[in-house]
């Protein structure tokens, strides 16, 4: 397989406002909202005054904190490191927990569809020229019993820059009644789209990158509820975060060019403003500012620096469900159809297909994007969960019983324990580091605070024969109250503390089991 630096080719935009329209369906992870406040950065006038903090750069800390890298081989997209790989699985793996409780089922879903399965979508209309087109260097691989391949054009696979047509696939892939719904797809796919080459930079602007991607297909009468859930969903994540306060926008039909009929359009945006409603949050309303297929939700949120980012969005959707001749059968299709319930016997007799409405949804949107925001807004200063440099161990000497204490503190940490012949089951995930080199202690524990440990362990032979060491927790919490048992069991705040690595092991488990 080739990939060819060019969009599916023989295509020509239909119409530039559906390209916009269709952009917004997955927004893309590129669109950052610079809306910087003209007051929040006054310039640097008098010479008294120190001059003010520049506002963090991921950029510029991901290399610092080694966090990612890119190369000219592969322009936008980003290599992530260890210490940027554990925040991005992180991150996933946390959305991963929460979709227990909001019940969406993963799904694993193809890279590259043919250029066949594009058109259906509607992508080659609308969205070609942000499209990677992959091909066979070797034309005679293709499958001679496939119908589809007859000529050179099918043998054209598109890169997918989203994931909603495979998600299609699965839901026609089976009869569906009204009882199996809402079903609720998640996908943590890479995806690509093909942005300009001048515009690429760090993790925003990129060709490559994940979503937290989910799509709900629903009843019409379930559309509430399941904005209600994915707004209290968005809710939980973000003030996990503590990314600070947000909005929320509905934009609603646009005055022309819409698909669907108006009285659908009018129930869905009445359902998603009771939704926004009971979400209790503040919310505004872009008037005819939805795309030409479903209104939308975004949210929308601001830095410190007064820097407006969208990053999760709702988007309903009429469109995609008709084009891939989505159905399942309900009682009473006619009134099934428009989101009502009814006890008339007669209609009830009645079994039907009924056309399920699909949302689009994203909590993170973009996760590399939304690591560039928590890069930046915690500037070095993690949370414990999130922190890719969690523990160093620094050694006093190197003398081989320190070392071993050393190690077997790690071992702990991790939870590496147990015989080599079985499975590990409990491994902690934790990153530990070890700093055994013969600088003086002063120097190792500098440069320990200056790459932003949670947790500073120091072992020396003092604590060998009792197996303890001592942890500095002041730094775990940044605002948070840690505190330790005490011998009378009470608790209290610790500062350095000798204790067992089994005794620091149960606290910081408890910490990023509170995402803290
Ligand atoms: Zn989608």
């Amino acid at each position: 397989m080739i990939l060819r630096h060019s969009s599916l080719r023989g295509v020509r935009l239909a119409h530039h406002t559906r390209q916009l329209a269709f952009d917004s369906l997955h927004r893309r992870p590129t669109h950052l909202l610079h809306t910087r406040l003209c007051s929040s950065h006054p310039p640097a006038t008098s010479t008294a005054e120190p001059a003010p903090k520049p506002p963090a750069d991921h950029r510029k800390l991901g290399v610092q904190q080694e966090l990612f890298t890119t190369s000219v081989y592969s322009p936008g997209s980003p290599i992530l490191l260890p210490n940027g790989a554990r925040i991005f699985n992180r991150l996933v793996d946390f959305l991963r927990k929460q979709y227990v409780r909001y019940g969406f089922e993963e799904v694993i879903t193809p890279t590259i569809y043919k250029k066949s399965l594009w058109a259906k979508s509607g992508h080659l209309e609308n969205y070609a020229e942000d499209m990677f087109t992959v091909t066979s260097t070797s034309p005679s691989r293709a499958d001679p019993a496939d119908p589809t391949s007859a000529t050179a054009e099918d043998e054209e696979y598109g890169l997918k820059p989203m994931n909603c047509p495979g998600h299609c696939l699965i839901f026609a892939s089976q009869r569906r009644s009204y009882r199996d719904l809402p079903i609720r797809y998640a996908d943590f796919s890479p995806l690509h789209r093909n942005e300009i080459s001048g515009a690429l930079s760090g993790m925003t602007r990129v060709r490559r990158f994940h979503q937290d991607d989910g799509h709900i297909f629903c009843r019409p009468m379930q559309i509430e509820e399941e904005i209600k859930k994915t707004l209290e969903f968005v809710r939980v994540v973000y003030s996990t975060f503590r990314l600070g306060s947000y909005r929320l926008a509905l934009s609603t039909r646009p005055a022309d060019h819409f698909i669907g009929s108006e009285e659908d359009w009018a129930s869905a945006e009445g359902a998603l403003k009771r939704a926004l409603d009971a979400s209790g949050q503040e919310w505004t309303i872009n008037e005819g500012d939805g795309a030409f297929y479903g209104p939308k939700i975004d949210i929308v949120l601001r830095d410190s620096d007064g820097k407006e980012h969208q990053t999760a969005t709702i988007q309903l959707d009429f469109q995609l469900p008709k084009r891939f001749e989505l159905e399942y059968t309900a009682p009473a299709p006619e009134f099934e159809r428009r989101g009502e319930v009814t006890t008339d016997a007669e209609a009830l007799a009645e079994y039907g297909p009924v056309r399920p409405v699909l949302i689009h949804r994203a909590v993170l949107g973009s996760v590399e994007r939304l690591m560039a925001l928590l890069i930046e807004h915690y500037d070095g200063k993690y949370p414990f969960w999130l922190n890719p440099r969690q523990v160093v161990i620094l050694t006093v000497n190197d003398s081989e019983p320190v070392l071993d204490l050393a190690n077997a503190t790690k071992n702990t940490l991790l939870g590496r324990g147990g015989s080599p012949d079985i499975p590990l089951s409990n491994p902690t995930l934790f990153s530990v580091d070890i700093d055994s080199s013969v600088r003086s202690l002063q120097l190792k524990l500098r440069e320990a605070k200056s790459k932003g440990y949670g947790v500073i362990v120091t072992v020396g032979p003092r604590q060998v024969p009792k197996g303890t060491i001592t942890a500095d927790l002041g730094r775990l919490g940044g605002d948070d109250k840690i505190e330790v048992p005490t011998e009378s069991g009470n608790r209290r705040k610790p500062q350095h503390e000798e204790m067992t690595p089994s005794v620091l092991l149960d606290i910081l488990k408890e910490k990023a089991a509170a995402y803290r």
